[in-house]
């Protein structure tokens, strides 16, 4: 089975090996049959269809695992991007390399990594989050969990709860975190837009049409965390007029429990502040 991705709006964002094994392919399991016929027209692709959606993955799962069995070449594809991330697919890719059919992917295009190419966002990690819980209670919950992850976070969101996200975002997550949001990412109207996160509701506010189509929302990572508690630094103050620097740093760190070596830093720092 392929798993084949299809483009995220702008149908020239297909791979020629997806064409190839599309029109190669003798039925093509995907979400919506309507949504994919517009995309397989497109490319005059004439390979029956087969539903595959959240609702029935395990029956079509069984549908699919027949087909392999008589040595048809299935694809299966999604309403756009890549199947299975925030996608049904992961279901029946997990059926079909049980019944140990070989899975071949197809790499392309994908919400998430399109918008962080074009972030600017520069933390070494990022955490995909997708879809946020749709309760307030239990999304406000997973954010808080997520706020200390040391990494860049994505999510997905659609346009009638972009207003309530943005708002739990500027809310629950620190000030001085950057926001992007991208919106109609390939398509007429994409927009990318970089903003310190409290403003994210007033940017959303400005423009009626701004809170149309799809989104991908970046959160840049936490600030790192201070090594030094307060209490550390104030022992620290109070030796360094007192010994001489490897003494009071060695105390500092005895009674505060703070890292030598950060304090020893820091009291270089203020060394050379002085001088
Ligand atoms: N499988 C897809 C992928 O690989 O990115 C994502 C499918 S998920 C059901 C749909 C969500 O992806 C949308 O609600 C939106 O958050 C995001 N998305 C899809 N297309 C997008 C686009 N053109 N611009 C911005 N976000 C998009």
């Amino acid at each position: 089975m392929y798993v084949v991705a299809t483009p995220l709006g702008n149908l020239g964002d297909i791979t020629l090996r997806a064409i190839d094994v599309l029109r190669a392919a003798d039925a093509i399991a995907c979400e919506d049959t309507r949504h994919a016929r517009r995309l397989l027209d497109h490319y005059g692709i004439r390979a029956p269809l087969l539903a595959v959606h959240q609702h029935n993955e395990a029956q079509a799962a069984e549908k699919l695992l027949s087909l392999l069995a008589l040595g048809k070449r299935v694809a299966l594809v999604s309403d756009a991007g890549t199947p299975g991330i925030s996608d049904p697919g992961a279901r029946t890719v997990a059926a079909v390399r049980a019944a140990g059919f070989p899975v071949i992917p197809l790499p392309g295009a994908n919400a998430a990594i399109t918008a962080l190419s074009a972030s600017g966002l520069a933390d070494p990690y990022f955490l995909f989050a997708g879809f946020l819980p749709a309760k307030s209670g239990a999304r406000r919950q997973a954010l808080t969990a997520l706020r200390p992850v040391a990494a860049t976070l994505v999510f997905y969101e659609a346009p009638h709860r972009i207003a309530e996200t943005l708002a739990d975002l500027a809310e629950l997550l620190e000030p001085c975190r950057e926001l992007v949001v991208a919106r109609e990412l390939t398509k007429l109207f994409e927009e990318i837009a970089s903003m310190p996160l409290p403003e994210g509701p007033a940017w959303l506010a400005a423009d009626g049409n701004r809170g149309r189509g799809e989104f991908v929302l970046l959160v840049s990572a936490p600030p790192p965390e201070d090594p030094l508690p307060a209490a550390a630094r104030r022992v620290l103050t109070l030796l360094l007029p007192e010994l001489p620097l490897k003494q009071a740093v060695g105390l500092a760190a005895e009674i505060s429990g703070a890292p030598k070596n950060a304090l020893y830093e820091l009291a270089l720092s203020w060394r050379d502040e002085q001088l």
